[in-house]
C-alpha cells in the first residue's frame, strides 16, 4: 500500500535554496508560504509515484504541517463579467473600470447585496472600459479578525481586512500582506501584489512600499 503524501517527507532547506524560493515564488506571483506549499504537495506526489526523497526546512516543519492538513482556502470562480479582472490578475495586472466619457476609475468588484455599478459614478455615462491601475495605493481603513469562520484560515489569526485607496480613487477590500499588524498604519503606502490560488486564479492584495 503506498505511504500517506505526509508520511514520505524529510527535512531540509540551505539559506541559499531558500533564497531560490522565495525569488521562485516572487516569479509565481505569489508568497513563500503558498509557493513552498504547493512545491511541498506536489513533490510529495513525486515521491510516492516515483520514491524519490523530497526536504522540508526543519523549523519550518510544523508550520508545514498545518498547511497539509488545513482545509484549502475557498478560490473565487471567475465569471464572464469578472474574466477580464482575473485574466489581468494573473498577469499582474489590477484592473479596474474606467468611463469612457470622463475618465473616472471606478470599483470593478460588486459590493455584497448591491449589484455591480453599470454606469459611472460621476457623469452617469453608460459606457465603461476595462483599465489598469498602477498599482500604487494607501491604506484607508482596516479591522483585525480574531474570529475563526474558516478553518482554512486558523493559522493566520489575527489578519488584516484592509480597504484601500489606489492612486485612481477606488477603494477597495483587500488585505494587506508581508506586513505585522502592529505596523498597520492608516495612510500607509502600498503597491498591489498577486496571491497565486491556482493556476487559473490569482488575487490582488496589497504590501508596503
Ligand atoms: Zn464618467
Amino acid at each position: 500500500m503506498m505511504p500517506a503524501p505526509s508520511a514520505v517527507l524529510s527535512v531540509r532547506v540551505t539559506p541559499a535554496e531558500r533564497d531560490l524560493l522565495a525569488a521562485a515564488a516572487e516569479q509565481a506571483h505569489t508568497n513563500l508560504s503558498d509557493f513552498v506549499r504547493r512545491k511541498a504537495l506536489e513533490a510529495a506526489e513525486i515521491d510516492v509515484l516515483d520514491r524519490r526523497v523530497v526536504t522540508i526546512p526543519a523549523e519550518h516543519w510544523e508550520q508545514f504541517e498545518r498547511w497539509v492538513h488545513a482545509p484549502a482556502k475557498p478560490v473565487p470562480v471567475p465569471d464572464e463579467a469578472s474574466a477580464p479582472f482575473f485574466d489581468g490578475a494573473l498577469h499582474g495586472e489590477l484592473m479596474l473600470l474606467r468611463c469612457r466619457a470622463c475618465g473616472t476609475y471606478q470599483s470593478p468588484i460588486a459590493y455584497i447585496g448591491v449589484p455591480l455599478r453599470a454606469r459611472c459614478v460621476t457623469c452617469f455615462c453608460g459606457e465603461l472600459e476595462w483599465a489598469p491601475s498602477s498599482g500604487n495605493a494607501t491604506l484607508y481603513s482596516f479591522a483585525l479578525m480574531h474570529q475563526l469562520y474558516d478553518q482554512a484560515f486558523a493559522a493566520e489569526l489575527p489578519y488584516n481586512i484592509a480597504v484601500v485607496e489606489t492612486e485612481e480613487g477606488v477603494r477597495l477590500t483587500s488585505q494587506v500582506v508581508d506586513c505585522l499588524n502592529d505596523a498597520l498604519e492608516i495612510g500607509m503606502p502600498l503597491m498591489v501584489t498577486f496571491e497565486r490560488c491556482s493556476d487559473e486564479v490569482a488575487i490582488p492584495k496589497f504590501r508596503p512600499l
